[in-house]
Parts: structure tokens; C-alpha cells; sequence
């Protein structure tokens, strides 16, 4: 269950604001048949290539909440939602979604059952979640070595056994926000990415190549139920509001289009 007290029920999607950052969070198991017919056929096409049924749950409700969002802003229905996916490398589509003339800004991540997206009016964002999957030993000294700096690895072993895997999650969260955010992603070691530790405020200390991004970066910490972490990267001004949405009713309900995406299943 989302019982975390921060996140807003929404019951309808409102404005999208300059000032203002809307993350929105979704539970998989909130996926219903109809979800499918919101997405383009270029998105259908990719659902089919998944062949775990969680990655294929991942990919819709992303895509679900990207366009109910967008389609609210834009005053259009979901489905309609312009997202291209272009690849500026190879032109497959399986780049960054955007619109063509780049208004608003989002950034997906997902990781156990939960979907996090956040929406901005253009400031580049990143957002990112982890599930803190304790049904396997994990290897955290090797983790650390690829993951961290000196000082971050420090913290970590500060820390008791019991919590070093939520510190070293804490920390990834951090880093691929501001990489997401940056759109650099995997071209950037996150031990290039250097971030506060856990227990502090969340802070972007330093980004290799790019010391002009500190003073451009906000972090802001997502308190998220128990077994997960989240983080959020903008780059921008400072001051952003940060919205936090629950998107089960979204999700459920469909906020006035269910009955047609019903109709469309048929
Ligand atoms: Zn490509």
C-alpha cells in the first residue's frame, strides 16, 4: 500500500505551473486492461519486446501517467500526446521521451512496484527510485568501488550493516537524479558525480566536467513507504515547489476518459 502521508490523492490533474515540479507516484498493481489504448502504436510495439510481465507494467504505467499529465496541460486526450522518442544517435525510438517543441520536461523511473514520474514547464529534471530488494546478498564493497567516491564510501561504512544498503541506495538515487537531469546519463560515471551523504540535506557537492552545474542543481529528498528510495534532481532556479501526487485514482478512474479507452479495448 502507498501510505505515505506526504503524497496528495489527487482526484484530478491540476495545472503545471513555472514554479512548480509534479512528481507523481504509481503503484503496478494499479495497471487496468484499458491502459494499453492510451499508448501510440510505437509504444505497443515496445510492450510486446518486454518479456517479464513487471518490465511490461513498468513501461505502460509510465507511459499512462506521462500522458494523462501532459494531455491535462496541453488540453488534448492522452492518447493524441505528441512524445517522441527519437534516439539522437540512431534515430530508433527508444530515446529520452519529449515533445517536439520541448514545453514540458519529464523524467520516469520505476523499480519494484513502484513508478515515479516528474513533470516540469522545461526545467530539465530527474527523477529516480530504487527498490530496496533485500531477497538477495548484495556485494556492497564491489558496488561501492564502482559507485562511489572516497568520502561517499566512507559514509557508507560508517554505517551499520542492517543500513548500508539503504545508504548506498540513497546515494545511487541521488547521483542518477542529477545524471537523468543533466540528460548525460550513462555517458557520466556516477563516481564523477559526487552528492551529500545520506543522512544530509540532499545536495549535488560536484559533476565532473561541469562546475557551473552545482550552482544550477536543486535536490529534493521524496519520502517514499518502507523498502524504497527516491530522489529528485532539477536544474534550473531555485525554489521550486514540489508537488507529490498519488496516482492510484488517476490510474483507476482515468479522470474522465476510462469509458472511452474502455470502448476503444472493445
Ligand atoms: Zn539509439
Amino acid at each position: 500500500m502507498l501510505a505515505v502521508m506526504e503524497w496528495e490523492m489527487a482526484d484530478s490533474v491540476p495545472h503545471l505551473t513555472k514554479h512548480a515540479c509534479q512528481v507523481w507516484l504509481a503503484d503496478i498493481r494499479d495497471l487496468q486492461p484499458w491502459h494499453i489504448q492510451l499508448l501510440n502504436p510505437e509504444e505497443k510495439e515496445r510492450v510486446q519486446s518486454f518479456r517479464k510481465e513487471q518490465d511490461r507494467a513498468h513501461f505502460i504505467i509510465g507511459c499512462v501517467l506521462s500522458r494523462f499529465v501532459l494531455a491535462a496541460q496541453l488540453n488534448m486526450a492522452p492518447h493524441e500526446v505528441p512524445i517522441d522518442r527519437t534516439c539522437p544517435a540512431c534515430r530508433k525510438a527508444h530515446g529520452r521521451p519529449q515533445l517536439p517543441d520541448r514545453s514540458f520536461q519529464w523524467s520516469i523511473s520505476h523499480s519494484g512496484e513502484r513508478v515515479l514520474v516528474a513533470f516540469t514547464a522545461g526545467t530539465p529534471v530527474g527523477v529516480d527510485v530504487e527498490w530496496l530488494d533485500d531477497s538477495y546478498a548484495l556485494d556492497i564493497r564491489q558496488m561501492a568501488n564502482e559507485v562511489l567516491a572516497e568520502e561517499e564510501k566512507y559514509h557508507l561504512f560508517q554505517a551499520s550493516p542492517q543500513e548500508q544498503r539503504r545508504v548506498f541506495y540513497t546515494y545511487w538515487t541521488r547521483k542518477e537524479a542529477i545524471l537523468k537531469a543533466t540528460g548525460k546519463g550513462l555517458q557520466i560515471s556516477p563516481l564523477h558525480v559526487i552528492v551529500s551523504a545520506p543522512h544530509q540535506t540532499p545536495r549535488l557537492l560536484y559533476l565532473k566536467g561541469d562546475p557551473g552545474c552545482l550552482n544550477r542543481a536543486a535536490m529534493y529528498p521524496l519520502e517514499m513507504d518502507n523498502g524504497y528510495v527516491a530522489s529528485l534532481a532539477l536544474l534550473g532556479e531555485a525554489g521550486k515547489q514540489i508537488e507529490r501526487y498519488d496516482a492510484r485514482m488517476l490510474l483507476r478512474k482515468g479522470f474522465g476518459w476510462k469509458d472511452d479507452y474502455r470502448k476503444m479495448e472493445q
